[in-house]
């Protein structure tokens, strides 16, 4: 496994390559790995000749200072997991590489309803970070595929958007889960044993829905999950909706959307973890 830290070496790097006319996989990381991502570095790796994944905890798409400051880091950890998936390349730059004009300047991206709706007013400002680092590693690496998972269902629309212009394929892989059900997710190294075992709590009320959702009308589903979901020892719905899963509009009844997915944002003590279900 080769590892970068300068955007313009390997960008040299990867013309070579692409003159042996191989196809790149790229699946962008804020490390901590965890066998979520490693799902989509197989999946790169089934698909792909090259398979680059980075490993950059992005500022910009942190609205909260003790949120970026909490993120848990482990790179050498980090380097050994990749290692041993046979991932080809590790890309780690630094800040100035990513945003050599500085982080005040970013480019504003026209995300449409994706930022003002759930994690976009949740978190103020996020999707446009998560687009400016994406676009960057994109314009730097130039991938065929971008491998991307559905936990981040919202993130994955948004990236849609931006995705086109640079020809690269979006892949979106499954959401892989710890024997309880609880969405993987490098933010569950900060919950202690006992929250962890209640985080189960909440994919098991989505799993609860996605088999009982046409048994009642849309409302009374909604508030019935949000009530369990809320008994769970110190949890706290900060949204629970139903959307359309393609044009990620927020639905009121269930014959609004033939592909219908349940996302949720739970605050677990003072960790808040994502997780979402499709029904149909
Ligand atoms: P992150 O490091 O949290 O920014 O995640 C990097 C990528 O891994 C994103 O595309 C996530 O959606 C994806 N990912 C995170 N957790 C999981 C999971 N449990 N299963 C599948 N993909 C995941």
């Amino acid at each position: 496994m080769i590892v970068f830290k300068k955007a313009l070496l390997l960008h040299d790097f990867l013309g070579q390559k692409r003159k042996e006319k191989i196809t790149i996989g790229f699946v962008p990381t804020m490390g901590a790995l965890h066998d979520g991502h490693i799902s989509l570095i197989e999946k790169s790796l089934d698909d792909n000749h090259l398979t680059i994944c980075s490993i950059y905890v992005n500022p910009t798409q942190f609205n909260d200072a003790r949120d970026l400051e909490k993120y848990p880091r482990n790179v050498t950890g980090d380097i050994e997991i990749l290692c041993t998936a046979n991932c080809d390349v590790v890309f780690m730059p630094s800040t100035e590489e990513i945003y050599p004009a500085g982080m005040g300047k970013l480019k504003e991206y026209d995300l449409g309803h994706l930022e003002k709706i759930l994690e976009g007013t949740s978190r103020p400002g996020h999707f446009q970070g998560v687009a400016n680092v994406v676009a960057r590693f994109l314009e730097i690496i130039r991938p065929d595929r971008l491998y991307l998972g559905q936990k981040d269902f919202q993130q994955v629309r948004v990236l849609e958007q931006i995705a086109g212009r640079w020809e690269t394929e979006i892949v979106v892989c499954p959401t892989r889960r710890e024997a309880t059900g609880l969405a993987m997710s490098s933010r569950n190294k900060r919950l202690n044993g006992v929250q962890r075992k209640n985080a189960a709590g909440i994919a098991k009320s989505l799993l609860f829905l996605q088999e009982h959702w046409r048994e009642k009308d849309l409302p009374s589903m909604k508030q019935h999950t949000i009530y369990r979901i809320n008994s769970i020892p110190e949890a706290q719905v900060d949204y629970l909706e139903f959307c359309d899963a393609v044009s990620f509009k927020i639905i009121h009844d269930w014959n609004s959307a033939s592909k219908i997915v349940c996302v949720t944002a739970v605050r677990l003590g003072d960790v808040r973890l994502l997780d979402n279900v499709l029904l149909n």
